[in-house]
């Protein structure tokens, strides 16, 4: 039993229309869903990825408004590692985004300094992207390779947990998810001396993606590696088990489905907020306090 790389990594950003601004406008993603946080429904859950809304691309954020800037620290995942097809597309990114290629690497910020990193991909994983007017889609963003994160002794705390999950050990403290369809990645760094802060700008955890078939055994697994899951959350676009590894990165076990498409048409995906049904009759007291965001593809010139 494998997982399938990573299915979404959640952070959190005190200004939502700059966010839906950078992560549309700039990095050519698309606003899949617009919902609300479903454990506090009075703040939007945003939601960006390729084209299709698929696991393995998708950003997704809560938004607490005016959230001060938080900070990286031990237990956190800091960085965002995402896949580009070629050197060319490292250059674009580069000029686009007014930094210096890094090698094979481009690195930058968002606007609430949460880290991003694009490297070229080395796998056959199809990839996932979006479409946007001023992004070719060969130079586009193809999805998660994974992410950095900090720790403390990461070896022999986190190591023989991820063993029991079946990640496998790469170069370094680095663990690969990989199942049929993808793969991802986690790397631990030796974390700040500061302890890390949560708020805008920062990661509030990863999810892995499991096929549906396997979900139940996963949370057993993670049980018997040693990891307290919760039950079974059914987030509506799929289900989800939460859990912390040993060194404190919140992590997550999310479904392959049902997906994105479940309650929009996946030609208008994120025009309108989504309340899962659940959620529905609170729509006239959560709607007026929530920012009004527009959406981002409607001044379009399409070819
Ligand atoms: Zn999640």
């Amino acid at each position: 039993m494998k997982l399938e790389g990573i299915h979404h990594v959640t952070c959190i950003t005190g200004d939502a229309p700059a966010n839906v601004d950078f992560y549309t406008g700039v990095l050519g993603l698309r606003l899949v869903k617009k919902s609300v946080n479903q454990d506090d429904p009075t703040v939007y859950h945003l939601f960006y990825a390729d084209e299709k809304g698929s696991p393995g691309a998708d950003i997704t954020f809560f938004e607490y408004p005016g959230a001060g800037r938080g900070r990286a620290g031990a237990g956190f995942v800091h960085t965002v590692v995402w896949r580009v097809a070629s050197g060319e597309a490292l250059d674009f990114w580069a000029s686009r985004l007014g930094v210096e290629r890094e090698g094979d690497t481009v690195r930058f910020a968002d606007p609430e300094g949460l880290q991003h990193e694009l490297v070229v991909a080395h796998v056959p994983d199809e990839p996932l992207i979006a479409e946007h007017p001023e992004i070719p889609a060969a130079l586009a963003l193809q999805g998660f390779e994974g992410v950095r994160a900090y720790a403390r002794d990461p070896e022999s705390r986190t190591g023989p947990f991820l063993d029991a999950l079946d990640f496998e050990r790469k170069d370094g403290a680095t663990w690969e998810a990989r199942g049929e369809s993808r793969g991802g990645w986690i790397e631990y760094e030796t974390a700040p001396e500061e302890p890390g802060i949560p708020g805008a700008g920062t990661v509030h955890h990863v999810a892995w993606a499991s096929t549906m078939e396997e979900h139940e055994a996963w949370q057993r697994r993670v049980a018997e590696a040693g990891g307290r899951p919760t039950p079974v959350i059914d987030r509506f676009w799929f289900h989800s088990i939460y859990f912390r590894e040993p060194s404190g990165v919140l992590f997550e076990i999310a479904t392959l489905g049902p997906g994105f498409s479940t309650d929009e048409d996946p030609a208008h995906l994120g025009e309108a907020l989504i309340l899962p049904p659940d959620f529905e009759h609170l729509r006239s007291e959560v709607e007026p306090l929530l920012t009004k965001l527009p959406n981002p593809r409607e001044n379009w010139t399409r070819a």
